[in-house]
């Protein structure tokens, strides 16, 4: 049966572009409340009012961090305060790498990508999972098709991403009689993360414009509403799994 989203409290980090942009917009279009997270305030703004025209009745946006534990936590507790209930958690922020593991990348540029990607998404799980329980909720986890198929280049991305399923494939075992837990490997999707403009650090990182030019004839390409579009649904639906043809992607649901 689908599940009526309408009022329910999504909290979405990484919601300043890209998927997360786009869930906020579906979550929105379906009456969901929703508070937005990231670093970008300015663009945050900008997709909350987009999402209030689409529908959602109260959209807040949170600045944070994810590789902050005191940022996770705090998220959650404005979301709770705000709205006195959680009821989806989409862990969704994340950065990428595209260097040549030896010969072209920093050590120090790794550390972030597992901090953000990983971290991020375990610190604010475990600040949700408390409202979760009690609103026998959901949370949606956004890992990738990197994580049980790495291409080169990714490395530290794909261990991070690898890592994600673990964690919550274990995790649903643990609570998965009390909340329900989607976890989304999304194949290569255009945002700005695979258009070269993706934050590292704290600067912009540029992607190699012949590489992304060789992946773009590769595989298929998705765009980012298509991608919120099929997860926003799946997950209300509570589908077990689900592959959208044209672009590589799986949902598994509980
Ligand atoms: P974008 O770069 O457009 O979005 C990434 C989002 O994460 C932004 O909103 C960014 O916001 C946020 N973010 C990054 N670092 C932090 C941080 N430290 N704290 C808080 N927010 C942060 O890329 P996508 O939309 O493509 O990526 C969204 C998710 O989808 C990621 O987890 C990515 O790994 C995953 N994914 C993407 C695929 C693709 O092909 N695009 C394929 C498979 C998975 P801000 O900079 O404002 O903080």
């Amino acid at each position: 049966f689908a599940e009526n989203l309408a009022g329910k409290v999504v909290l979405i980090t990484g919601a300043s572009s890209g998927i997360g942009e786009h869930l906020a917009y579906e979550y929105g279009k379906r009456g969901a409340r929703l508070a937005l997270s990231a670093r970008r305030e300015n663009a945050l703004r900008e997709v909350a009012d987009r999402a209030r025209e689409f529908g959602s009745p109260d959209v807040i946006i949170i600045h944070s961090d994810v590789s902050n534990v005191e940022d996770c936590s705090r998220m959650v507790e404005d979301t709770v305060n705000h709205f006195g209930r959680l009821d989806h958690l989409v862990n969704n922020a994340g950065i990428t790498t595209s260097k040549l593991f030896q010969e072209e990348t920093d050590i120090t540029n790794l550390r972030p990508i597992m901090e953000t990607n990983f971290w991020g998404s375990v610190y604010t799980t475990r600040s949700a999972l408390p409202h979760l329980k009690k609103s026998r909720g959901k949370i949606v986890v956004i890992s990738s098709v990197d994580s049980w198929m790495p291409a080169p280049r990714r490395n530290i991305y794909s261990a991070s991403k690898a890592a994600l399923l673990s964690m919550y494939e274990s995790l649903r075992v643990e609570v998965g009689t009390e909340i329900g837990i989607t976890i989304v490997t999304p194949g290569y999707i255009e945002s700005e993360m695979t258009k070269g403009k993706f934050l590292m650090g704290e600067g912009r990182v540029e992607v190699d414009q012949e590489l992304r030019d060789v992946e773009v004839s590769a595989v298929p390409v998705g765009s980012a509403s298509e991608c919120a579009k099929a997860i926003v649904k799946s997950v209300a639906r509570g589908e077990r799994c689900l592959t959208v043809p044209g672009w590589f992607k799986m949902l598994y649901v509980m």
